[in-house]
């Protein structure tokens, strides 16, 4: 598949057309953003962990019979893709309270879930991704009933591959954002990327941050902490 013009520049990644229309390709920046862009920096090395790690989970996840964007890594930073209309939901599972969800409902960070909880916000930059519930969804035309049902199911279903694949690794899944797509054959599946970019992983015994909070936070040894995650999930 050849490599044509960009189409678009993300705050993480670029996209790429291919000769072929059904087909992308991302490529992984490691440029970073946190606070609606705010904050601004670089995390040398984390396109290539990123692209290899969201890889390695989304065939991971194919193989469990999750569909997902993925087709084939091209190189350390580039991945051919299947290209999908996003759905304009970020679909967000949590195992244990941190970010927005502590301090929207006033509670410390470090609570562990019951049951897992699902959530969904309304993907607009302009409205700064507010917070919507299904209803909400359905009402403004994002998604249907069933397409709604379909995502969360799924959701749940990759949350406990993940929590699985993470916990022999010794990392907690304190919880994470995935993006879903529809495929020119109307297939749902997921998109974007599972990454320290997009997750919350604490070491299960000392509680030490392994993701972007590091960066959003000024915890400092922020490239360290993609490196341990690679590591620990790909084995360099
Ligand atoms: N998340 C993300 N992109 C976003 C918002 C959240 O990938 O635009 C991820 C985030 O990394 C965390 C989870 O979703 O793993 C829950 O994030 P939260 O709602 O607590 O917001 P945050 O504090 O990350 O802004």
């Amino acid at each position: 598949m050849e490599k044509r013009e960009q189409l678009y520049e993300g705050k993480a990644k670029k996209v790429y057309a291919t000769d072929d229309p059904a087909f992308v390709i991302v490529s992984y920046k490691d440029d970073a953003t946190a606070f609606d862009g705010a904050k601004k920096g670089t995390i040398a090395g984390k396109g290539a962990i990123n692209n290899r790690m969201t890889n390695m989970l989304m065939r991971k996840l194919e193989a469990r019979g999750i569909p997902t964007h993925y087709v084939e890594e091209l190189s350390e930073r580039e991945t051919l893709v299947k290209k999908v209309n996003i759905v304009p939901l970020e679909v967000i599972v949590r195992n244990v309270s941190a970010g927005h969800f502590a301090s929207r409902y006033g509670v410390a960070e470090g609570i562990v879930f019951d049951s897992p909880v699902v959530e969904f916000s309304y993907k607009n930059d302009e409205l700064h991704d507010p917070l919507l519930n299904d209803d909400h969804a359905i009402a403004l035309g994002l998604a249907t009933r069933g397409e709604i049902d379909q995502i969360r199911s799924c959701a749940l279903r990759i949350n406990e591959l993940l929590k699985d694949i993470l916990a022999e690794v010794g990392v907690t899944l304190v919880d994470f954002k995935l993006e879903f797509g529809k495929t020119a054959a109307g297939e749902l599946v997921v998109a974007d990327e599972i990454s320290p970019d997009t997750c919350r992983f604490w070491d299960s015994r000392t509680g030490e941050k392994l993701d972007k909070d590091r960066f959003r936070r000024d915890l400092g040894n922020v490239e360290e902490a993609y490196e341990e995650m690679s590591r620990r999930l790909l084995g360099s």
